[in-house]
């Protein structure tokens, strides 16, 4: 872990944050937030002094579609010039050669997300990655090259090519692995939405065993460390009431 500052722009658009951090000539940016907000995108880095031109690369932690949704928009604006990093087991998800196995953690979730994808019926333009796209097929991947001080971790659970950028700071991206909302009883630090609880458990202890200090989700405000090392010590006594009530409710 380094002391070394990096400065963080937090951008939040309907509900999702993205990220801008200084990178080699220019800015990194993490995620795309949903589609159609593009414009309010544009006004934002606007104020803060910032060219589309300027942003470099395009993190994508996964391809769900409040974090995937302006991006075509950015890649074939005729001023960018954003290269995507992304997992390679997103590919098919973006491709929409697949669809993704994202269930609600309880059953008031499960009604919310069967809404979300069959009344709000949201979706999100394909994408196909470009000849100097940069697909990380491994489970660490350094950032250095591109002029970040960190790594790209794979964190699946919410999706199964989800990563996080992890900073020499310990400041970590995380995507929707980890995410500071209530929804329907369920409190921070687990997101809402997941694929798998155990594999975002494990993804958690990766993020700590890497030196995580700060995490900042995508969904609500950044928070300590600290809160996800208490709720994995929760999920390792299972007696908590709260435990008890939400396996007797549901599966979690
Ligand atoms: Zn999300």
């Amino acid at each position: 872990m380094t002391n070394r500052m990096v400065t963080i722009r937090t951008i939040n658009l309907k509900d999702t944050n993205v990220f801008l951090l200084p990178c080699n000539d220019g800015y990194l940016l993490i995620d795309t937030s949903r589609p159609g907000t593009y414009p309010q995108f544009l006004g934002a880095i606007k104020d803060l002094g910032i060219a589309v031109g300027d942003i470099r690369y395009l993190f994508l932690t996964h391809h769900h579609w409040d974090h995937v949704g302006f991006i075509n928009e950015l890649v074939n604006d005729p001023k960018s010039d954003v290269k995507v990093v992304l997992h390679e087991k997103e590919l098919p998800f973006l491709s929409h050669e697949r669809m993704s196995n994202l269930r609600g953690r309880n059953r008031g979730l499960k009604l919310v997300l069967w809404y979300v994808h069959n009344v709000m019926k949201t979706c999100y333009e394909p994408y196909f990655p470009k000849s100097d796209d940069v697909i990380i097929r491994t489970t660490e991947y350094s950032m250095n090259d591109i002029g970040i001080d960190g790594l790209a971790l794979h964190t699946p659970g919410c999706s199964e090519g989800s990563i996080s950028l992890i900073l020499e700071t310990g400041d970590s991206f995380v995507g929707d692995v980890a995410m500071k909302r209530r929804r329907l009883f369920l409190s921070y630090p687990a997101p809402s939405y997941i694929e798998d609880l155990q594999q975002i458990h494990d993804s958690w202890r990766n993020l700590i065993r890497h030196g995580a200090q700060v995490i900042h989700p995508s969904h609500g405000s950044s928070f300590p460390v600290d809160r996800l090392h208490k709720e994995l010590e929760k999920h390792e006594w299972k007696g908590y009431f709260s435990d008890v009530i939400l396996y007797m409710y549901d599966e979690i």
